[in-house]
This record gives structure tokens, sequence and C-alpha cells, in this order.
């Protein structure tokens, strides 16, 4: 898989990001703007919906020229931390935990329970590193992709999760991958 790119200028980023369904680099530029905009209420993603114009003839088994979309995690950096392609409205369960999980395998995803107000930051219930943690907890992402997007080690997050389950913020489900 090639890695992800970005480019950034003065008021703007443009980033190529792999969508797994095209099995090609998505262009996308983004205003810096909206990102620090979205990196307030902690985590900012990118919704791109394209479809490929490109397909190959050749393989039957080739979708990419139906719409789909590509979530793009961006950091405060500007850099590209996660994507995520999928069909319709999010990405099926089955999706969750990405290629790296064997069949068979168990995923362990955090989802949001309650939903936090940025206000609870400010009253110190909760920390900015959890706030934004929260925010991935959207049921798209395994533990391990809360890392990556996070940019934090598993070991802080298993720790981070087990404070926000105990105030009954998330739940960690598990599934078995197919
Ligand atoms: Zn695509």
């Amino acid at each position: 898989m090639p890695e992800n790119k970005v480019k950034k200028y003065f008021s703007l980023i443009e980033a190529w990001a792999w969508c797994e369904i095209c099995t090609e680099m998505v262009n996308i530029r983004v205003d810096k703007e909206e990102i620090k905009a979205g990196l307030k209420m902690g985590i900012y993603t990118k919704e791109h919906k394209h479809l490929n114009p490109y397909p190959d003839p050749e393989d039957v088994d080739d979708v990419s020229s139906q719409e789909h979309t590509v979530y793009i995690y961006i950091d405060e950096n500007y850099d590209i931390t996660g994507v995520r392609s999928f069909f319709g409205d999010s990405p099926s369960m089955s999706d969750v935990g990405g290629p790296s999980v064997e069949p068979g395998g168990e995923v362990r995803i955090p989802i949001v329970v309650k939903e936090v107000q940025p206000m609870s930051v400010q009253l110190g219930m909760i920390s900015m590193e959890e706030f934004k943690l929260l925010k991935v907890c959207d049921g798209m992402n395994s533990v391990g992709q809360c890392a990556e997007i996070t940019q934090e080690p598993v070991e802080k997050i298993e720790d981070m999760l087990d404070k926000l389950r105990k105030k009954g913020l998330v739940k960690v489900i598990k599934r078995t991958s197919e």
C-alpha cells in the first residue's frame, strides 16, 4: 500500500490518501482553517465522496465506479493519521480492524455510550486527550486504529479506555473478524 502524502501550503493542504476500494490515491484539498476548527472539537475527519474515474474493465470484482466515501483523519501537523474507505453512510463492522486482523482474530472496538461536550474538558471532568480519544470511538475503529489515529501508544489508549469505561462514557465491544 503506497504511503499517504500531504503537501502543506500557506492556507491549505493537498493530500493524497490511499483508497482501498479504488486501489488508487485519492487527491483532495482542505483549508487549514477548516482543519483547525475541526481539531478544536477533538479529531478532524475529512469526508470525501468519490468514484473511480478509471475502474479496471477487466476486473469483474472492481466496484470502484460506484460512489463511495473515504474518511481521512488529519492531525494538528496536517498529517494523515488514518484513512477508511467504504460504501454507504459508514464503514460496516466487518471492515473495522483493518487488513492487519487475521480471520478469526478478535477485534476490540470502543464505542462512545454518552456524548461528551467540549465543556467537560474545561470543567476538568475529562482531559483533552480523553476527549480526543472519545471522538475516534465511533464504532469505526479498533483499539489499535484509535492508537494510530491519535498517535498514542496502544498501552496508553488501553489505560485511557479503562478510565473512560469506569466513568460510563465508553464501552468496548468484541467481535471476531471474518
Ligand atoms: Zn475510492
